[in-house]
């Protein structure tokens, strides 16, 4: 492993990301919507995990920009996190097939929304954010440059602070108390634990 494998490596998985998700964007265009949260806050923080999990890795690779932020390669690092890569892919295609129709990239209910409690589900009720944060510590271990590395992790905690409550709360108005035993059986990211 040297250090351009790596940067290939995360790049390579963050196409693997883009061709899991198109279908899905294609499918979801199609589906109706009966009440959607877009607004600007939605367009910022889409924004933030682009810049974060994208944007600053493209800039640090091509320019190395920022040099003074450069962390001596690890190849044993660099090997490590091939695991969460991964296992971020995996779990990014698995919520997609579980929430089927349902899903949305910004929170948005559909018309005839079910909610989906099977599959990754089952387990925790944002998967697919777990997948964002594995997606993170993917690029963390991978690029060996402080702030493309940590640039993701923070994108998507943020992202993840500011929607997970808003969707929580459209969830509970939609459902109601189906949400609410849901939530209570459940835990967000991390099965049993967080
Ligand atoms: N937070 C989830 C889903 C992200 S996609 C996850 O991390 O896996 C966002 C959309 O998914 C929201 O607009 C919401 O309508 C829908 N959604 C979230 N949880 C759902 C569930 N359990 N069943 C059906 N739809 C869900």
């Amino acid at each position: 492993m040297t250090d351009t494998i790596a940067t290939l490596i995360w790049f390579a998985g963050l196409i693997g990301w883009y061709i899991i998700r198109r279908p899905f964007e294609r499918k979801a265009r199609k589906a109706r919507v009966s009440k959607s949260l877009m607004d600007r806050q939605e367009w910022i923080l889409l924004a933030c995990m682009t810049i974060g999990l994208f944007v600053i890795p493209v800039i640090n690779a091509l320019t190395g920009f920022p040099k003074s932020l450069d962390r001596p390669f690890n190849p044993v690092i660099a090997w490590l996190g091939l695991a969460p890569l991964v296992s971020a892919l995996w779990l990014f295609r698995r919520s997609h097939l579980d929430l089927g129709r349902n899903w949305s990239v910004t929170l948005k209910v559909r018309q005839h929304h079910v909610l989906v409690k099977a599959g990754v589900y089952r387990l925790v009720r944002h998967p697919m954010y777990s997948s964002f944060f594995l997606l993170g510590f993917a690029q963390l271990l991978l690029l060996s440059n402080w702030l493309a590395g940590l640039s993701g992790l923070v994108g998507v905690c943020v992202l993840f602070a500011f929607r997970v409550i808003r969707e929580e709360r459209m969830m509970l108005d939609s459902f109601g108390d189906e949400y609410r035993a849901y939530m209570a059986g459940t835990k967000r990211l991390i099965p049993w634990v967080l």
